[in-house]
């Protein structure tokens, strides 16, 4: 195995602790010539935010190891549409990331051609109201970073940009034409691209059978669930199923 893809939330860390003896197995890995990558459907940092985090855990990353679901939605869109205007729903690095590869973004509903959904954090009934205005343009493409319902706090689970969208289907009946994160096709080419990832070679590990191991499958990877995060379903027995379920990350060198 020569690349680990890597799951960030509940499968590097929780919260702002590292999953025990993970930072020690990343190293490890590096130290055997293995290389990683990052990737996220949280699009509420940065990927230098996301460096320093891991820094802060004694993980050594660089960015350009680094994917969010936002990162790969303003990749996707840029090559897709060239002056179009962006109305976006999210946070300041999801708007940042749109801008960095060349977009329009607007806030004005009205004025926009396509419409592209994060999480934000401070989603509320104006910001619905508009993302109604924007959907009632005939067959407006339309397309959002993930769609996973929730995503781990610190005690209990958090809605995620699911559950924007839900509420944003109830309203302007549209859903989105392409979710661009995990487990999209798209992210999956993007990610062999840019990283020179030979799918045979690889391996993704993640906590989540309908995000991490639904991706690693489309990308023709190996794949490994973990027990350290949000899913509690831990099946090999599922259709679609991991080829591996670990306790956490750190056992992983004992699968590749
Ligand atoms: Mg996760």
């Amino acid at each position: 195995m020569k690349h680990v893809i890597l799951d960030l939330d509940g499968t590097v860390y929780r919260g702002t602790e590292s999953v025990s003896g993970v930072p020690q197995t990343i190293e490890s890995l590096h130290d055997s010539g293995i290389q990683t990558t990052f990737l996220t459907n949280n699009a509420t940092l940065s990927r230098e935010e996301f460096v320093s985090k891991l820094y802060q855990m004694g993980i050594y990353a660089e960015p350009d190891e680094i994917f969010t679901s936002g990162t790969i939605t303003a990749r996707y869109l840029s090559a897709k549409f060239s002056s179009e205007s962006v109305f976006a729903i999210g946070e300041t690095a999801f708007y940042t990331a749109l801008q960095e590869a060349g977009l329009e973004v607007t806030t004005d509903p009205e004025a926009s051609d396509i419409v592209v959904v994060a999480l934000d954090r401070d989603f509320d009934y104006e910001t619905l109201s508009e993302a109604l205005i924007a959907l009632e343009k005939d067959q407006i493409p339309y397309f959002a970073t993930n769609s996973d319902p929730t995503r781990p706090g610190e005690n209990h689970p958090l809605p995620s940009t699911g559950s924007i969208l839900g509420a944003i289907q109830v309203s302007a009946d549209r859903e989105p034409d392409q979710i661009l994160g995990k487990p999209s096709k798209i992210a999956a080419n993007i990610i062999q691209e840019k990283r020179e990832i030979e799918p045979s070679e690889a391996i993704v590990v993640g906590d989540r059978l309908t995000t991490d191991i639904k991706f690693g499958k489309r990308m023709g990877t190996k794949t490994a669930l973990v027990k350290s995060g949000g899913d509690r379903s831990y099946s090999k027995a599922v259709p679609d199923g991991p080829d591996y379920v670990l306790e956490s990350l750190a056992k992983v060198e004992q699968v590749i």
